[in-house]
């Protein structure tokens, strides 16, 4: 059995599922996303990804057009459809259908579509050694222009930057806001420890409200680690002990080099490891199950 790709209702094999050429989606990026995780059957933090979801739409002025219930039936049932326990969903609303100007108001109804696919992770190598990341210049967007708190579909701000780390020969890079401090990666949130504390860079920072990175809140809270979202600077995390990356695909993976720079004795670190531990048994509780 092929892969079923759920849109608008009604589920099409991987070679049939396609969108208008007159979709927003496709000719402005106009829409939202959520990249999900599920693990052994469950839907890994699906009210926060579902609640996320709504929410860039909402601030954007898109009308999903189903209940957040329905909406969480439509992942389920996909997820059902394709017999899959452990997957990557992307879960997209796009615009819908318009013509060739801007005007959200042409375009009739949104295109909901629910993908399940393989777990996307980095190779288990980079888990075991540390990622090798990099600065680059193109700056995270401003909150005035577009907020990095819309997981839009519009991710060229994203893509320049993987680009550049790409040139660079890295995995992964680090964006700055427009005042030069530390915002975040091009998929991933940031963290780094120092003398036992936990630091992130805060909202206004110019990050999108990583769910991962709040489960690596929730974890330093239970665990009684203290942790701070702070302004952060390169010198702050060139002088960490440790560094790691939160994102719903990449999970925790840990950082062993910046720009050259070693972090802490260049290996990965053993909180980042203990946070790993406790992220993967959140992992077996924390979700819907479908
Ligand atoms: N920042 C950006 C720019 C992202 O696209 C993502 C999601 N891939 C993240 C952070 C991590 O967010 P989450 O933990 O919710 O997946």
């Amino acid at each position: 059995m092929g892969l079923k790709i759920y849109i608008n209702g009604k589920f099409y094999s991987k070679e049939d599922a396609k969108v208008s050429v007159f979709d927003h989606g496709l000719l402005y990026g106009d829409g939202v996303f959520e990249g999900i995780r599920t693990y052994d059957g469950l839907i890994f933090k699906c009210k926060e990804h579902i609640d996320r979801l709504y929410q860039s739409a909402h601030a954007i002025m898109l009308d999903i057009p189903m209940s957040k219930e329905n909406m969480t039936e439509a992942v389920k049932k996909t997820l059902r459809e394709n017999r899959m326990k452990d997957s990557y969903i992307r879960l997209v609303v796009t615009r819908g259908y318009g013509d060739l100007g801007l005007d959200p108001r042409k375009c009739g109804k949104p295109t909901v579509i629910v993908i399940t696919d393989k777990c996307k992770l980095y190779p288990q190598e980079l888990y075991e050694k540390g990622l090798e990341i990099v600065t680059i210049s193109t700056q995270r967007n401003i909150h005035e222009s577009v907020n990095p708190q819309i997981k839009s579909l519009n991710y060229l701000n994203n893509i320049l930057a993987k680009v550049e780390a790409i040139n660079a020969g890295v995995e992964e890079a680090v964006m700055l806001n427009s005042e030069g401090y530390v915002a975040e990666c091009t998929g991933d949130n940031i963290f780094m420890i120092k003398d036992g504390v936990i630091y992130t860079p805060p909202i206004h920072s110019g990050v999108l409200r990583g769910i991962t990175r709040g489960a690596v809140i929730d974890i330093a809270h239970l665990k009684e680690i203290p942790i701070k979202e702070e302004v952060l600077t390169r010198y702050d995390l060139f002088n960490s002990d440790e560094m790691f990356l939160t994102g719903s695909a990449a999970e925790i993976i840990p950082v062993v080099r910046m720009d050259r720079r070693k972090i802490g004795d260049g290996k990965p670190g053993k909180m980042t490891a203990k946070l790993i531990s406790e992220f993967h048994k959140l992992t077996k509780v924390d979700g819907v199950r479908f």
